[in-house]
């Protein structure tokens, strides 16, 4: 409807960016504000505050991202020899560290750590790493076009994910109670296994089942004193059960 595109034009927006660090395009900003626009609609369903800001560092060169983030002590926190950009829940801060090599890789790390923020506004206490990376991937995922916005999984991560069932390395219960250590754990020690598992469960999530039942899901993990595992929580509110769960998962991916 046309209308609604209209009204939508000049509304104000939800998420203020400030940008920091090397200049972005004029278009890519324009992508940028587009996605987030996305991503906006998309957490008011679970619902997300007014007046979100949201602090955007990007750098060219990976030398200068590090000098900034040794400056700020985050170098020694986590390993960063793999990784394209972080988030800081802490500063609201998202820091790309090579956005110089290829933009629109870069712009894909951009719409990933910016996720982070609205997963951290709606989730409040730390999310489980399958939501949050699984989210953040969805994101990355996503391509802006002159019609709108797509999402995909690459053929890469689909035969992955046929292969972990080939060998029999899934186990969605263990995977959705891991903490982080876990979580990385198996991102390190079997090729990128946990991104892709995440990216898949919420894809399934996102494209596959009810707004209700995810609302319903998010709803049990902001509740902080309910201290029963995501799997115990995922059994409450999934039809059927954590095993329904799993088998209508595996219909989709095997
Ligand atoms: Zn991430």
């Amino acid at each position: 409807m046309a209308f609604v595109g209209i009204l939508n034009a000049f509304a104000d927006r939800r998420v203020h960016i400030d940008y920091a660090g090397d200049p972005l395009k004029e278009k890519e900003r324009v992508q940028i504000e587009r996605m987030m626009d996305y991503q906006v609609d998309f957490y008011t369903l679970f619902g997300l505050g007014d007046s979100l800001r949201v602090k955007l560092t990007v750098f060219n060169e990976r030398s200068e991202a590090m000098f900034y983030l040794d400056t700020m002590g985050v170098t020694k926190i986590i390993p960063l020899n793999t990784a394209n950009g972080l988030y800081n829940s802490g500063k609201k801060e998202a820091i790309i560290l090579e956005m110089g090599k290829d933009r629109k890789k870069g712009l894909s790390v951009i719409y990933h750590e910016l996720s982070h923020f609205f997963t951290r506004e709606i989730t409040c206490v730390n999310p489980p790493m399958w939501l949050m990376e699984g989210l953040s991937e969805y994101f990355e995922h996503c391509e802006v076009g002159k019609k709108g916005i797509s999402h995909s999984m690459t053929s890469y991560e689909k035969g992955r994910i046929r292969t972990m069932y080939m060998l029999g390395e899934i186990n969605l219960r263990t995977f959705v109670d891991a903490d982080r250590t876990l979580f990385m754990k198996k991102q390190r020690n079997d090729e990128q296994y946990a991104y892709v598992l995440a990216h898949a469960l919420v894809t399934f999530m996102v494209e596959n089942v009810s707004r209700q039942i995810l609302g319903n899901l998010i709803g049990l993990l902001q509740d902080n004193k309910d201290k029963s595992k995501v799997s115990e929580k995922i059994a409450r509110v999934y039809p059927g059960g954590f095993e329904t769960f799993e088998k209508d998962f595996e219909k989709l991916y095997r």
